[in-house]
């Protein structure tokens, strides 16, 4: 007898998540410096972390012993996204809030529905709780609302949708994520996943946030994780309506946002430079890399985040040789598309470095 065969039989049947390689790890195989080693595999922003973060962080080292308090992180993303306090959930990670959702929502005999190449997190939180996944296949690698809406159960009771779309990089206009809530049946949670929200031009951004008092059943998440630069310190939130939001911290561990990662958020929220800093970095570098990647002949998907996805031909194959060169990209055959990588932009040199590499490694 295993213990293994004791185990709930869809924890598993959970294929792990697969991260990015650590910069640490490739130096042990290569037997490389860190310093020689290029990471552009998990979307991290190429600037670090805001200045005022950083202070903010080394400021709050002094309380340390206390367990957190998170009334002036909720206050501050309250008032910067139009809701109420009580609409505010923190995570540890938008990961954590997205498996806080499927935990609130979902058992086995519930059902949710995502996409084909979305993001490897909505598959991991679903599977967890023992719920049944619908995959919707994909319309030019990004979501199809229409199919989406058709795959709707009677006993679904979450739709995640990514918008920007990891590793796609594909963006749904938002006059049809409105249609598309419009038609949801309002017992079906819509889990509307903006990890990205940052890098779009501001003039094309809708504040999504303001849909809830409309749409009880949005769940819109955001994260510190990208242009924020936190990444490792771990925070993000959803924002939710009264109701939905007072569930999910009925299942929150209390003290899920660590002391330093609420100080370092708190501050970020404020950082208006480096966020605009990031975002001018991440546009000229979209566009470094795309010219690079059509030079080189190799399509892409156009891209709305901070990396971008191109079709590399044997992706592992490319893969090897990019990691022999000391850069690290991305592989998605996890995602369905073992011909693509998906890159994350960096700094101007840092881009130039992946081209080169790429170029040998063709
Ligand atoms: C990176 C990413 C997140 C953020 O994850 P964190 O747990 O906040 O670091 C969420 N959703 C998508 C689609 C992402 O790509």
């Amino acid at each position: 007898m295993s213990l293994a065969e004791q185990a709930l039989s869809y924890v598993r049947a959970i294929s792990p998540y697969q991260p990015g390689k650590p910069i640490t790890e490739l130096a042990r195989e290569m037997g490389l410096p860190v310093d020689k080693i290029l990471k552009l595999a998990s979307n991290e922003n190429p600037l670090g972390m805001s200045p005022k973060a950083k202070k903010a962080v080394e400021a709050a080292i002094a309380g340390i012993e206390r367990y957190p308090d998170q009334f002036d992180l909720i206050a501050k993303v309250a008032a910067c996204t139009g809701v109420g306090q009580n609409q505010v959930v923190l995570g540890n990670g938008s990961n954590d809030v997205l498996d806080l959702i499927a935990r609130v929502f979902l058992a086995p005999g519930r059902s949710a529905v995502f996409s084909q190449h979305a993001f490897a997190v909505y598959p991991l939180a679903t599977l967890a709780t023992g719920a049944e996944l619908i995959c919707t296949p994909a319309k030019h690698y990004g979501h199809d609302l229409e199919a989406m809406r058709a795959a709707i159960r009677p006993n679904t009771r979450i739709v995640w949708i990514a918008n920007p779309n990891n590793p796609t990089g594909n963006f749904l206009p938002y006059p049809e994520i409105r249609a598309f809530l419009e038609v949801v049946p309002r017992e079906v949670v819509v889990v509307l996943d903006e990890a990205y929200n940052e890098y779009l031009p501001p003039a094309e951004r809708v504040d999504t946030a303001d849909w809830i008092k409309d749409f009880p059943n949005l769940v819109v998440t955001r994260t510190f994780s990208k242009i924020y630069g936190l990444a490792g310190l771990r925070v993000g939130y959803a924002l939710a309506s009264a109701e939905v939001a007072d569930l999910m911290n009925r299942v929150r561990q209390p003290f899920n946002v660590n002391n330093l990662a609420i100080a370092a958020a708190v501050a970020a929220l404020d950082d208006h430079l480096f966020v605009a800093d990031s975002y001018e970095l991440n546009r000229r570098g979209m566009a470094q890399i795309v010219a690079g990647l059509k030079r080189l002949g190799l399509e892409h998907i156009p891209s709305h985040g901070n990396f971008v996805t191109f079709k590399a031909g044997d992706g592992a194959a490319v893969n090897q040789k990019l990691l022999q060169q000391g850069v690290i990209v991305r592989p998605i055959g996890g995602y369905g598309l073992p011909e693509w990588l998906r890159v994350t932009i960096g700094s101007e040199p840092e881009n130039a470095r992946f081209l080169d590499a790429l170029e040998k490694a063709l």
